[in-house]
């Protein structure tokens, strides 16, 4: 019979409790307060743009591609969301006047999914066109599961004009490798999932989920499009690598690994020294509470690194 450590009895509970606690309207109003003073700085640029550029040429003298995200999400308002794509078209333009290895990575709901599905879909498709005129790429993040159908159709749409556009799967859903095989030549990032998803659409069991990670890497990586692993799971980056030797699949062009900003450095460092293309994805922005209650969540202990730095502080 399988056995459950103490920790990951805990951990379960805990995680659920950090994402309720996301949609808390007063914890987000406590923590926006001071977190960024307390701690999310350690995963995010910070929150302009300013700052955000000197983070990501930072990563790139390190040797790193970079992923900009600029925090926003749930975005009801019209005008907000086509706010949130022209900033996206205007980084494509100075990452490409600064000479920046960086591309964009977005979510649907914060450039107007929830308003209304063709707004979001012109606004992506406005930011895919910017990254074509500057000769980049963009990708659509992946969001809680009642986003996927509507995201597929996006990415769908935007393939059949761009081929720089490219989407993201996330092996907790059950539906992912389905998803997969439908695409042609899909440009795929594979993430675990980030959200509470209920038992009837995704698996619970960590081990699950690994497996069914493992499966829709080697099926990307098998295809022709182009896979992003990205994970700080030194076991599957383990196993990614001795299948793409096995198979022969060259170092670069086919695949990259792609982490978070401020989790796993040393092990991205580790890839890049072994000759991978290695982006981090970098975010920015004064929207940053949900993204680091995400954090938090994939580690509880991170919530008593966050914690200690409040108390410390008074
Ligand atoms: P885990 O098993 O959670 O972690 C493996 C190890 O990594 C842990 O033991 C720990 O050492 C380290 N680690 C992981 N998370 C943390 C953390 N927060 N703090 C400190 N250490 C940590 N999810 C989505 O749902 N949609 C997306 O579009 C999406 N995009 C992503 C893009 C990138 C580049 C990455 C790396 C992740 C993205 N995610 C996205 C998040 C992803 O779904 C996971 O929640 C996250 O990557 C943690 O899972 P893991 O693969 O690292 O494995």
């Amino acid at each position: 019979m399988p056995t459950l450590s103490l920790d990951s009895l805990l951990e379960r509970p805990l995680r659920a409790a950090i994402l309720a606690a996301a949609d808390s309207a007063a914890v987000q109003k406590a923590v926006s307060r001071y977190g960024m003073r307390l701690g999310a700085k350690r995963f995010v640029a910070g929150e302009t743009t300013a700052e955000f550029l000197d983070v990501a040429r930072a990563v790139n003298a390190q040797g790193f591609a970079v992923a900009c995200g600029i925090l926003g999400e749930g975005v009801r308002d019209r005008a907000a969301a086509t706010a949130a794509a022209d900033q996206y078209c205007e980084l494509l333009r100075i990452f490409a006047e600064q000479g920046l290895d960086a591309n964009v990575a977005f979510k649907l709901t914060h450039v107007g999914l929830d308003v209304d599905p063709e707004l979001a879909y012109e606004n992506a498709a406005r930011i895919a066109q910017a990254a074509r005129d500057t000769n980049n790429t963009m990708r659509l993040d992946m969001e809680q599961s009642r986003y996927v159908d509507a995201t597929l159709r996006v990415y769908r749409r935007l393939r059949a004009q761009f081929d720089n556009a490219g989407f993201v799967l996330q092996a907790y859903l059950f539906r992912s490798i389905d998803d997969l095989r439908a695409q042609q030549a899909p440009n795929v990032r594979i993430v675990k999932g980030a959200y509470l998803e209920p038992p009837a659409v995704a698996y619970e069991k960590k081990a699950d989920v690994d497996q069914n990670y493992l499966r829709l890497a080697y099926t990307a990586l098998e295809g022709p499009g182009y896979t992003a692993i990205a994970t700080h799971d030194s076991r599957i980056i383990d196993a990614v690598e001795r299948f793409v030797a096995e198979r022969g699949i060259p170092k670069r062009g086919r695949f990259e690994f792609q982490m978070l900003y401020g989790i796993s450095t040393p092990l991205a460092a580790r890839l890049l020294e072994c000759g991978y293309r290695v982006r981090l994805a970098v975010p920015f922005g004064d929207f940053w509470f949900p993204y680091l209650m995400r954090r938090l969540a994939e580690r509880p202990a991170n919530l008593a690194f966050f914690l200690k730095g409040a108390l410390s502080r008074g």
